[in-house]
């Protein structure tokens, strides 16, 4: 409680930035005249002046409103003049007052006071409580704020009276001083207990904050010093071990390399993202060797620059062609016309040339020899069992270890962006869920589509129409149809004896014994010798074994060169039909010799497979049973293929039962037992099918066929002979297998003009419409085979089942 009783007049000192309370001592630096003038007037009266805090401090005359009005009487203790002209006062807060009147303001000012007296408040435990609670909570200031010395909490806490402790503890305080004035505001001293605890928390609180940002900021500092340092450390050791910043002088070179590189905008603008990310990452980090990987496949990869000037001379063209390949007459035409498609449109809008044939026949060496004639870089792609789209077009860079696809990787290793760009096998290409590789494949193949192909990893639009591609496929039906449409196919069927003879002799002999270093020592291969080796040691379309067993042949001579004159003088070796089977060892295939004798239930038929057309023997049992049908020797997908050709042959057999001299119903006493070897799958349809009736006819009367003929047709239920394809494969089979003579369908005739002359060398075609007449040709009788008619009684016995006589 406080009572306003007395009033008293006097000078009165404006404050700036300081409230003074009741029973607080303090130093003031006076140097305002005015406020020197008071303080004059104070010291010769009774030394009382009134203190009163400025609301502004920047103010040098504040006038009257400017001031609080409630203040502290205080004795000047203390005065000194200082040489400057200002004075230092200590003055010692007595008792709260309030400015009742202005009395002079011309000199200095003088004010009429009223005094407030305060009232010293009952003991109550409320009371208690709260001053036991600002006594804490002050306790906690002093603790965070370090500069109030620590036995001012000892004075303060014997201080009784809760005006009096109120006062003394603000005064301690660092508070705006808009608070302190109300705290000085507040009489009663209760209330003002009350106030102050309440400032005094939310300070200890912000202290608090302060105090852990504090120690936050210092633990950063002190991390990122260490940091700092270590890492000046470790550029120090480098230095020493005279190694430099790698990564960083990596990332400047490249930015140097960037301007003259020439790619385009968009990519231009990404390698500098990156390279801006680079440079902020340490780089021993696994992700900046992501991102330096990424930079590096770009720069690597050519993105605008042709580094070869393509030359279209045909004449040039055609030299070159001939030099690298012996015959092949007719892909050579075909390069040379398209070539010349491209001279006269300089773009490739036209298809892609697709080569078609058996290993070895020279796919890849053809388009190696096209690229040689352009003047143009070669880059070779397999894509044999390539099944999933991502390795054509790569995997996006957020899986690890993520690659560009093949084809980023051939134009990588081309170089240049205009190279003649292989894909091999282009029909082994699989597809599963994994997305189907060839529809990213016709992307690129596409003109309309290709000069922007995307890469999953290079993320950019990449120019592919400069680049010749080039495909090689074994077969032509496995190819996806939408690849199919865009291409033009050449087949190359394989090589006549001859032929093989001339390529061995020309080119891969010359090759290979230069290769073995034997050019001094091994002076001459016999055409014989090479005969030998086409004919015995291997049986294929193309001409891959051959060279393989030429380069075995020369191995084997440089061994003995160099075993028996210790490579110093070199010995003459001179191989011959003679002495080849001292090098190649025991012949893998027979030739020329018929395996075996004319046979009862094995015919020998022709088929067209993946490495060319191939001889194949068909071989029939018939044992006593019901009627049942056995096939072997096939896989399970080739097996019904094979099965309804040997219904379709049972069908004709017992058409011409009566003819053939069967029983009626001796297809019910029977179990026909099948065996065809793995190559007579039929890719071509089922091809085998006059083959399979004449097996099962010359088993059932048990007379023989001819060895030395073969035969390929496929036939309907009355015996009709249907034509087949591969014709020209199968006809260098057979003359590879040394045949007499070879079973055509009629309807062939018209392919057959395009078989070359050479390859028709040797073997007898006859042309057949009827399965009658194969089974004239085939099978070995005495007597006509179709008899008229016989009656069924008559021919009864004529199966070997019954055991009575035959022939
Ligand atoms: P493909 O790609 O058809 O499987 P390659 O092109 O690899 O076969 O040929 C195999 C080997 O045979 C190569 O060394 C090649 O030079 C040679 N070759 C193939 N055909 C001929 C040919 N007509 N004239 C000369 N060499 C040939």
């Amino acid at each position: 409680m406080s009572s306003e009783k007395i009033s008293k007049d006097m000078p009165m000192l404006p404050l700036r930035d300081v409230v003074m309370f009741p029973h607080m001592v303090a130093p003031l630096f006076v140097g305002r005249a005015r406020s020197i003038k008071a303080i004059e007037e104070a010291e010769n009266a009774d030394k009382e002046i009134f203190l009163c805090t400025q609301m502004d401090a920047s103010e040098n005359e504040p006038k009257t409103e400017d001031i609080y009005s409630t203040g502290v009487i205080g004795t000047v203790a203390q005065m000194l003049r200082l040489p400057d002209g200002t004075v230092k006062v200590l003055v010692e807060g007595k008792k709260r007052g309030r400015i009742e009147q202005y009395i002079e303001t011309s000199d200095f000012y003088k004010v009429r006071v009223s005094v407030i007296e305060e009232s010293r408040g009952t003991e109550s435990v409320e009371g208690d409580a709260l001053r036991r609670s600002v006594l804490k909570a002050f306790e906690g200031y002093i603790k965070l704020n370090r500069k109030i010395p620590g036995e001012v909490f000892s004075t303060v806490s014997a201080i009784e009276d809760m005006g009096r402790l109120s006062d003394t503890v603000a005064s301690h305080l660092n508070l705006k001083i808009t608070d302190k004035q109300e705290l000085l505001e507040t009489g009663d001293p209760e209330e003002r207990m009350k106030k102050l605890h309440e400032k005094m928390q939310e300070e200890v609180e912000i202290l608090e904050i302060e105090k852990r940002i504090g120690k936050r900021v210092r633990r950063q500092m002190e991390k990122s010093q260490r940091e700092y340092y270590l890492t000046e450390q470790m550029k120090a050791i480098q230095k020493e071990l005279g190694e430099k910043d790698d990564m960083k002088s990596d990332v400047q070179e490249i930015e140097a390399k960037l301007k003259d590189k020439g790619l385009p905008k968009e990519v231009e603008e990404r390698v500098k993202k990156e390279l801006k990310k680079l440079k902020m990452m340490p780089s021993m980090s696994a992700e900046a060797t992501v991102v330096r990987n990424y930079v590096d496949w770009i720069m690597d990869l050519p993105w605008t620059k042709e580094h070869t000037k393509d030359r279209l001379d045909i004449k040039e063209a055609r030299s070159i062609l001939e030099e690298d390949h012996y015959g092949l007459r007719d892909p050579k035409d075909r390069i040379l016309e398209y070539l010349s498609v491209r001279t006269l449109t300089e773009k490739i809008r036209g298809p892609i040339l697709c080569f078609v044939g058996p290993p070895g026949v020279g796919k890849t060496s053809l388009a190696k020899s096209i690229a040689r004639s352009m003047g143009r870089k070669f880059v070779r792609v397999s894509l044999g069992g390539v099944r999933d789209e991502s390795e054509i077009r790569g995997h996006r860079r957020t899986y690890i270890g993520a690659l560009p696809g093949k084809i980023i990787q051939g134009m990588k290793k081309a170089g240049t962006i205009n190279p003649v760009f292989l894909l091999d096998e282009i029909d082994k290409l699989g597809m599963d869920f994994r997305g189907d590789p060839a529809s990213a494949l016709l992307e690129c193949l596409d003109p309309e589509q290709n000069s922007n192909f995307n890469d999953h990893y290079i993320e950019a639009d990449y120019d592919l129409s400069k680049v010749l591609f080039i495909a090689t496929a074994n077969i032509t039906h496995t190819i996806p149809w939408a690849l199919q449409d865009r291409m033009e196919i050449i087949r190359i069927p394989g090589y006549t004896e001859d032929e093989k003879l001339h390529i061995a002799k020309k080119f891969l002999l010359g090759k290979q014994t230069k290769e073995h270093g034997l050019e001094d020592s091994l002076t001459g291969v016999a055409d014989t010798a090479l005969l030998e080796i086409i004919r015995r040691y291997t049986r294929e379309a193309g001409v891959r074994t051959l060279e393989r067993e030429i380069a075995k042949l020369c191995r084997k001579v440089a061994r003995k060169v160099a075993e028996t004159e210790g490579g110093k003088s070199r010995s003459k070796v001179r191989v011959t039909a003679k002495n080849i089977g001292g090098y190649l060892g025991v012949p893998k295939f027979k030739h020329g010799e018929i395996e075996e004798d004319d046979q009862i239930g094995a015919v020998t038929g022709l088929a067209w497979t993946e490495v060319g057309g191939e001889l194949l023997t068909i071989e029939v049992t018939i044992v006593p049973g019901k009627g049942g049908f056995t096939v072997t020797g096939v896989k399970p997908e080739g097996e019904n293929v094979m099965k309804e050709s040997a219904r379709a042959a049972m069908s004709y057999v017992r058409s011409r039962g009566a003819q053939l001299g069967l029983d009626r119903d001796f297809y019910q006493m029977v179990d026909i037992h099948i065996h065809a070897p793995e190559g007579a799958t039929p890719k071509d349809g089922p091809s085998a099918g006059i083959a399979i009736v004449t097996a099962i006819v010359s088993a059932l009367l048990k007379k023989p066929v001819r060895r030395d003929i073969a035969m390929t047709g496929e036939i309907t239920l009355r015996g009709r002979v249907l034509p087949i394809g591969g014709l020209k494969e199968k006809i260098l089979a057979a003359q590879r297998g040394k045949v007499k003579t070879v079973l055509l369908p009629q309807e062939n005739e018209k392919d057959l003009e395009d078989v070359p002359a050479e390859v028709k060398k040797g073997v007898e075609i006859k042309l057949v419409e009827h399965m009658d007449k194969v089974l004239e040709e085939a099978i070995i009788s005495d007597e006509p085979l179709l008899k008229s008619f016989v009656s069924p009684f008559e021919a009864k016995g004529a199966i070997g089942v019954s055991g009575t006589k035959m022939n």
